[in-house]
């Protein structure tokens, strides 16, 4: 069935389809794209309202007023970034429902404060959530990444799992590209309708979509083997970043650094690559 794509507009509500709305949060930005979306899900015990979004009064009162006066049964939070979750215990707190997720870990920049009242495991269907959603854990993006099937729309919400228009930076240590591409295979094991992203509009063609990003993933991967091999020297990140990231606009090569960086690693573990203090080396043919 073809739908037609929703765009993203800040502050009033979309349906995109039966049981999805949409709210996205004013907060745009080179990487939050046209602002952080988040959802309200119906369930048999009312609506779940999924990553509540940044600390913003407005999408507080947006987001009250997408309910419709009607129940909330919970709150879900994807992950613990600054764009996704601040306002989850606030809004968990103003309908009295738990909020579901996983704590903040140590390391980059977290909302430290979020205070899950459930942290699910994975394949858990959330009864608090009306049994319409299962918490699929999703580590890569972020360490306590997870994302959530809700049933009734066979849907699955990823938050910055898996983006609309753009590929999500993979920022170590709490990013990290081996979990990443394990969790995007993974999702392949679902037969779905629809993703619906943390940014951008709804994908229609989940499968299609996983594919390019697994194929995408190892394609840039490859690239960075090749320019490593090609010098036999160790190499440092900014000396990479042009080589590898060619396709890229130059102003975005910090933001790629870091995907750079979670890839050596992973290459590091799969024995392809070893690091130097600090720069990096293809480990075929080193002695
Ligand atoms: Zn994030």
């Amino acid at each position: 069935m073809n739908h037609p794509v929703i765009a993203v507009r800040v502050g009033q509500w979309l349906d995109l389809r039966p049981h999805i709305r949409r709210v996205t949060a004013n907060n745009p930005s080179a990487f939050t794209g046209p602002g952080t979306n988040s959802y309200l899900l119906e369930t048999p015990k009312g609506w779940a309202i999924l990553d509540p979004g940044p600390r913003l009064e407005q999408h507080f009162d947006q987001l009250v007023a997408a309910t419709e006066g009607r129940p909330v049964a919970c709150v879900l939070v994807t992950h613990t970034h600054p764009d996704h979750s601040p306002l989850a215990n606030t809004v968990a707190d103003h309908f009295s429902v738990p909020a579901i997720g996983l704590p903040a870990p140590d390391t980059g920049p977290q909302d430290r404060k979020f205070a899950p009242t459930v942290q699910p495991f994975d394949g858990q269907q959330l009864e608090t959530c009306g049994g319409q959603v299962t918490a699929i854990l999703t580590p890569g993006h972020a360490s306590n990444h997870v994302c959530y099937w809700h049933a009734l729309s066979n849907t699955v919400f990823t938050g910055d799992h898996i983006n609309q228009g753009s590929t999500v930076v993979i920022d170590p240590p709490d990013g990290h590209m081996g979990d990443y591409l394990h969790s995007l295979a993974r999702l392949l094991t679902y037969d779905l309708d629809a993703i619906a992203p943390g940014h951008g509009t709804l994908i229609d063609d989940p499968l299609s979509a996983i594919n390019w990003l697994i194929t995408h993933r190892a394609q840039r991967e490859k690239k960075v083997l090749d320019a490593l091999r090609s010098t036999n020297t160790p190499t440092s990140l900014s000396d990479l970043v042009p080589a590898v990231y060619d396709d890229v606009d130059a102003r975005l090569f910090p933001i790629a650094e870091r995907s750079l960086l979670a890839h050596l690693i992973h290459l590091e573990e799969l024995g392809e690559a070893r690091s130097v203090e600090r720069k990096w080396q293809a480990l075929q043919g080193y002695s």
